[in-house]
């Protein structure tokens, strides 16, 4: 898991976890180390051991300084890497400094190798943990090789079993926290959703009434001269168009109350196409459509799949300003569910905006809403589907719908 991928919440609890480890790991190490010099100057009273045992104390404050600057900059997240990381290129250094050539017979290991690991699994990151792991082991192999020792291989297999239990913690925790992060995504997604919904559904109501008078009067005039409102057509498509967006709007505030039934998917796509025909000729778009059947009915809500397949296939249509193709394929997985995809030749969708896709308001298009995908997302959960989208930039487009195709029913 990547930090900045963290909610807030999560990001100030590693935030406190790092500041434990910070001051937990200096108290252990120094006092080890403190205590380690203290026994070796009484038992060896060498002088130059003192000296540079005391200028190695000096020298272990420096990540000390490094990890407080770090927190105060406001980037903890690498104080973790600057431990681990000066930790075993001092303690290399200082165990190949002291026992390299020398007769004091070669002890490994450290009690501040063990909080490691025990911390590894907190800050829920991979990448730490294999540095720590990794580091930890290969500094001891690497030492046994160079000082032709067999001490090493305790530690090894304690650092191996200490790694297998720091491992199934740390992907308990993962887990654990992606259950989180989702279920805050979809909480967040939920409250921006309420309050649109609200807002929408005051002002879809609003508008409703005039606009349904002014269809009316529009109809009524050109009843009584046919000839001369030549503007007509265009007048009551612009009409329907402010409608489907109120109603688009009007779903977000209170999703409808889904109908499921027994529906034929092939005519559901007949009549998307019928509709969208002359938009795709309009713009030099070609539709292809492959059934594999004979394909069962699948239990839906008929009238808002029809929504759904007629936001994909505009959205298919008006990515591609030049022409093209669009293939829509029809098939049945494991006989349980159905796969519809629809795959356009348009201009694609760039890596940035595929997480902001199904935000509302989204829009590339200049007059675009930005609720069609929103919509088609809802109708689709509504209907215990999913929806995937596939993009290459300048290649094209694919969304993949599957739908069950009987739902489940809550006893
Ligand atoms: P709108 O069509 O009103 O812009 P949508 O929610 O339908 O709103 O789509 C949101 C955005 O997603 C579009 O503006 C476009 O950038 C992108 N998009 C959706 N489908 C496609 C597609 N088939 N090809 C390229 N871009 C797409
Ligand atoms: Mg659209």
């Amino acid at each position: 898991m990547n930090e900045g991928s963290l909610n807030p919440k999560l990001r100030f609890e590693e935030r406190k976890a790092i500041i434990l480890f910070l001051w937990l790991f200096y108290l252990v190490y120094y006092s080890f180390e403190v205590f380690y010099f203290l026994s070796k100057t009484t038992i060896y009273k060498d002088k130059e051991l003192i000296s540079t045992g005391v200028a190695g104390l000096v020298f272990l404050l420096v990540p000390l300084v490094f990890g407080v600057y770090f927190i105060k900059k406001g980037n903890p997240f690498i104080v973790k890497y600057i431990y681990i990381f000066s930790y075993l290129g001092i303690d290399f250094v200082d165990t190949i400094m002291t026992y390299w050539g020398s007769k004091i017979p070669y002890t490994s290991g450290n009690i501040v190798e063990v909080l490691f690991y025990l911390f590894s699994p907190i800050f829920i990151n991979k990448k730490y943990f294999w540095v720590v792991s990794l580091g930890l082991i290969g500094k001891e192999a690497i030492l046994g090789l160079i000082l032709q020792s067999m001490h090493v291989l305790m530690p090894i297999v304690i650092y191996i079993i200490l790694s297998l239990i720091a491992y199934t913690v740390l992907i308990r925790f993962n887990s654990y926290v992606n259950t989180l992060t989702t279920v805050y995504e979809e909480l967040r997604q939920k409250e921006k959703l309420a309050v649109i919904g609200q807002m929408a559904a005051g002002i879809g109501h609003e508008i409703r009434n005039p606009l349904s008078s002014l269809k009316g009067f529009a109809q009524l005039q050109h009843e009584r001269s046919p000839r001369t409102n030549e503007f007509y057509p265009i007048m009551i498509q612009e009409i329907d168009r402010i409608n489907s967006i109120v109603n688009d709007l009007m779903y977000l505030g209170k999703p409808k109350e889904i109908k499921f039934e027994k529906a034929s998917i092939e005519e559901i796509i007949a009549y998307t196409l019928s509709i969208t025909q002359q938009q795709a000729e309009l713009h030099g778009v070609k539709i292809e459509t492959f059934m594999e059947g004979p394909l069962p009915p699948v239990e839906c809500d008929g009238k808002q799949l029809k929504q759904v397949f007629l936001n994909l296939i505009k959205n298919a249509i008006e990515s591609m300003a030049e022409g093209g193709r669009i293939k829509i394929n029809v098939k049945i997985v494991e006989s349980q569910r159905m796969f519809i995809s629809i795959q356009d030749e348009g201009c694609g969708i760039a890596d940035s905006n595929i997480l902001n896709l199904g935000e509302p308001f989204f829009t590339t298009k200049k007059d675009g809403t930005g609720l069609g995908l929103m919509v088609t997302n809802q109708i689709i959960k509504d209907h215990n589907g999913n929806l995937k989208i596939e993009s290459k930039i300048g290649v094209g487009t694919e969304v993949k719908v599957s739908l069950p195709i009987m739902q489940k029913r809550i006893q």
